[in-house]
């Protein structure tokens, strides 16, 4: 997806040879028309297959979920990272280390909101290692609901997560993927495709 290559060459920080900082319009602030847009290409990718609901975890996932989820005119859910006082009945949890918090965190939804005969779209910003994305196949799966497909905004496809998912038969669908971070320098899939081609 062009505009959201062109905002990650604009404004991504490489924070580290594995770590991508885009604080200014994903994970802190966040850039509505670019969102709305996102989620446009999520629901032209997935649409027309029943999808029921979206799922994704807080609190980056929500933008792209919400976006996806209304243009498929879906409900959103998000998973929760600490329960809350008002959550208590019919839990659905499990466990997700974080990539970037370096921490383990129990997360839950409500069974009231995917069920049986459901078909999830599960959404996240980034795709590294794949625990965020384990974590919510995991919650869907104990529901006894189906999953559409996986949807990421940024996958970094120098870590194993995206071919662990597409190995196990998951659609997965990255709006950019990032080949390597190294030397301080994003590169796209695509472009180190097409720089093969020029040479
Ligand atoms: P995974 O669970 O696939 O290992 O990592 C994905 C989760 O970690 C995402 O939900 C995202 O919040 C966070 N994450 C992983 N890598 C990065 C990164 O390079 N930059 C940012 N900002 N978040 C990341």
């Amino acid at each position: 997806m062009e505009l959201l290559k062109k905002k990650i060459r604009e404004e991504g920080m490489v924070l580290s040879d594995s770590v991508l900082k885009v604080d200014s319009f994903i994970n802190h602030g966040v850039d509505p028309q670019l969102m709305d847009a996102i989620g446009e290409e999520f629901a032209g990718r997935f649409g027309g297959q029943g999808i029921t609901k979206v799922l994704t975890i807080e609190s980056s996932g929500i933008a792209p979920g919400l976006m996806a989820a209304l243009k498929l005119r879906v409900p959103l859910i998000f998973a929760r990272k600490r329960q809350s006082l008002t959550q208590s009945e019919g839990l659905i949890t499990s466990k997700v280390y974080s990539f970037t918090k370096r921490e383990e965190n129990t997360i839950s939804i409500s069974g009231k909101y995917i069920q049986r005969g459901d078909k999830v779209l599960i959404i996240d910003d980034f795709l590294a290692n794949g625990q965020a994305a384990f974590g919510l196949i995991d919650l869907v799966e104990k529901a006894g609901a189906d999953i559409a497909g996986i949807g990421i905004v940024i996958e970094k496809s120098f870590q194993d997560g995206g071919a662990i998912l597409r190995q196990k038969g998951f659609r997965v669908e990255s709006l950019a993927e990032i080949e390597s971070l190294e030397a301080g320098r994003i590169a796209f899939k695509e472009d180190q495709a097409s720089e093969l081609n020029r040479s």
